[in-house]
């Protein structure tokens, strides 16, 4: 199909359908919109459409799950995230992409492209657009949307760097704040207050945690396996299994970025927090102090012994301060981290917080005026690691993109 012919009139573009963003959700609105006759128009800032697509899951693209819990959303209003996901799920997503051409791979319940290339889902999404006659204008900021007062059927004037449109409907899909470079970054929250709209306070989200004790940077490098303990004013809130990476002057890896949001909001609150690290959770303690004990008299010294189930840094790190075997044991088992601090939106994969969800119907539509419509990160949704993010901007896109177009005809 070729690119609908839009009127030009008082220099004014017309369109029935305004996207802003052309990231997973303002694509997935759009192909939706469209498939069911409108004619859409999507404004992109950045130079091509679906920039962050490629960074996402290291390059593969990790965009859905087999598997979904009653924790996997996460946001002021998590059924609200929930009640959508029911209407286009992973199944109906997998089966979306491989109309697309793009046959999946599920590793562990992590569902990636078959070649793990972030690139063929861009692709994809880039060529329905073009099939359906989409205009995508990549390169053209939007700086304001006003209600069209001398429109009666209640449009919007919407002003790019570019020019001006009046259109009927706008879905917003700007993205949040996190990663920044790739085009999020709240410009357009000034906006969307204005337009009446509550925006949950926005942190950081899936974002590397720092930690108050420089002598931890002895550690930079070491990655182990291990259980994490989040505590917040020494209670236990949370607890994940995995591999922890320890950097510079900070601490990453799935289970810290899966935990980092409750740390990041407790810390705003003025709140103690702490990981606890059991690093060796194969062994309980009697036996891993029987272990140590018997390794010492076998070997050399404790950093030996240590040696034999720890990583060497982390062998030495303990071994020069805690002479005392039941002190090692203690610190193994509960290797305490403070954490101060969080790496920011450059380095978070997800914004916590967002438009509430409280002030949008289940069509993604705005309460508050109507023919506004939000999709994706936008949203006070947030999701945990494992394609539950792209998911989230699928859904919603597909939902604000079938309700516009139902409402027109
Ligand atoms: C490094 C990294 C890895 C990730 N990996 C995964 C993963 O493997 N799986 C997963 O599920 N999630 C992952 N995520 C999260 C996921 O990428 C996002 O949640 C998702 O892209 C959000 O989609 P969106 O369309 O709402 O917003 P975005 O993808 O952020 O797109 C919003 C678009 O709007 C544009 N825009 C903003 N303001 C304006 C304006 N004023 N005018 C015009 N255009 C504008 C932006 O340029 C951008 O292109 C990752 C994120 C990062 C940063």
């Amino acid at each position: 199909m070729q690119s609908q012919e839009f009127r030009v009139t008082d220099n004014k573009i017309k369109c029935e359908v305004l996207i802003v963003g052309a990231g997973p959700a303002g694509m997935m609105a759009a192909i939706s919109a469209a498939r069911n006759g409108s004619q859409v128009i999507v404004i992109e800032q950045k130079d091509i459409p679906g920039k962050k697509i490629y960074a996402t899951g290291n390059g593969r693209c990790n965009f859905t799950n087999q598997y979904y819990d009653s924790r996997v959303f996460r946001g002021e209003c998590p059924q609200f995230a929930y009640d959508a996901y029911k209407r286009f799920d992973k199944d109906e997503l997998i089966g979306f992409m491989h109309q697309l051409g793009v046959t999946s791979r599920d590793i562990n319940g992590y569902i990636y492209p078959y070649n793990e290339q972030a690139r063929s889902i861009v692709n994809a999404l880039v060529y329905e657009c073009k099939r359906l006659g989409i205009d995508i204008r990549c390169s053209e900021k939007t700086l304001d949307i006003v209600k069209d007062e001398s429109d009666i059927e209640g449009g919007f004037l919407v002003t790019t760097d570019k020019g001006i449109y009046r259109c009927e409907n706008v879905i917003l899909a700007p993205g949040g704040k996190a990663s920044p470079t790739h085009g999020s970054d709240g410009n357009l929250n000034k906006i969307i207050r204005k337009l009446g709209h509550e925006i949950v306070l926005q942190d950081p989200a899936l974002v590397p945690l720092r930690f108050a004790d420089s002598s931890l940077s002895l550690l930079a490098g070491v990655r182990c396996k291990c259980r994490t303990v989040l505590m917040i004013d020494e209670t236990a809130y949370d607890e994940e299994s995995g591999e922890i990476i320890f950097n510079a002057d900070n601490i990453s890896g799935i289970p810290v970025m899966q935990m980092s949001r409750y740390a990041v909001k407790a810390l705003a609150k003025g709140k103690k927090v702490c990981l606890e690290l059991d690093l060796v959770p194969d062994m309980i303690g009697s036996d891993l102090k029987g272990f140590i004990e018997t390794s010492i008299k076998e070997r050399s010294g404790i950093n030996e012994a240590l040696g034999l189930i720890l990583n060497d840094k982390l062998a030495e790190y303990l071994s020069e301060r805690i002479k005392d075997t039941d002190e090692l044991v203690k610190n193994i088992k509960h290797f305490r981290i403070e954490i101060n601090g969080d790496c920011g939106f450059n380095k978070a994969q997800v914004t916590a917080g967002g438009v509430n969800a409280e002030q949008v119907t289940e069509d993604m539509e705005s309460k508050i005026i109507r023919r506004l419509f939000f999709a994706g990160e936008i949203l006070d949704v947030d999701g945990t690691c494992g394609g539950y993010n792209l998911q989230w901007a699928f859904t919603s896109g597909y939902i604000a993109g079938t309700a516009v177009s139902i409402k027109q005809s």
